[in-house]
């Protein structure tokens, strides 16, 4: 197996845009674990799923074609010819995700693929469990956080500059409900690894979150042992 960086968090915390550049400047893959969970609801919507019927969406998951393209700085993901990159960032995407993402048999599924992927070639994975349950033996954990409030004001400001009509509440609102289920729920609920580098970016850059990973993780990958955490 080759080396895997894990980066975790809470949502708004500036995960994706952060493991997308740390993965670019070691030339490794960018897994968005999040985006399968929210294909997961979007094709389970499309098919009127119950979200309490484990079997039927682990048969939906089984037949699943996901597929990530990454041939420009934001990675694109297809269900077999359907791009649906931007259809499953919807706040209502959001939200199922969070739900559909609770079930045994979902977990079990998107697991076992993230696994497969990890299996290949060196890799930052980004999501909610990737250094607690899918690579409990990765290299190097991050956890990536941030207040609620600063949070919700990144993804106020997201929403608001795509021309969404949406109140900064609202956002906060559903940041916190959404909080409250991934952090609640009985299998790989959020929370940091035992061994991983927790980061607070309430104050700090995208620049600065980056640099810190990367001196940390370019440190361990050098000397093959824990290189000492970036000061602030
Ligand atoms: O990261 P993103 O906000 O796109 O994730 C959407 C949802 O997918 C999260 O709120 C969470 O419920 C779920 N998720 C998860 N495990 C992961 C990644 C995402 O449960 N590894």
């Amino acid at each position: 197996m080759d080396k895997i960086i894990t980066i975790d968090g809470p949502a708004g915390a500036g995960k994706s845009t952060v493991s997308r550049i740390v993965a670019k400047e070691l030339d490794f893959l960018y897994l968005d674990t999040g985006a399968m969970y929210r294909a997961v609801a979007l094709q389970a919507k499309m098919q009127d799923l119950d979200f309490s019927d484990g079997d039927g969406l682990k048969e939906m998951c089984g037949r699943l074609d996901l597929r990530f393209v990454s041939d420009g700085d934001v990675p694109r993901i297809f269900n077999g010819e359907e791009d649906i990159s931007l259809v499953i960032r919807s706040p209502e995407m959001d939200m199922l995700a969070s739900r559909v993402s609770a079930v045994k048999e979902v977990r079990e599924a998107m697991t076992g693929f993230q696994r497969r992927i990890g299996a290949k070639r060196g890799l930052v994975a980004e999501g909610r469990d990737m250094g607690t349950v899918v690579f409990p033996d990765a290299d190097k954990k991050f956890f990536v956080t941030a207040s609620v409030e600063v949070r919700a004001e990144r993804r106020y400001q997201e929403r608001a500059y795509r021309g969404e009509p949406i109140l900064k509440e609202e956002v906060l609102a559903e940041l916190k409900k959404r909080d409250e289920q991934d952090s609640n729920r009985s299998i790989a609920p959020l929370h940091p690894a035992s061994d991983a580098l927790i980061l607070d970016t309430s104050f700090l850059s995208i620049d600065e979150v980056v640099k810190a990973i990367l001196i940390s993780t370019r440190g361990y990958l050098e000397d093959g042992e824990n290189a000492e955490s970036p000061q602030f």
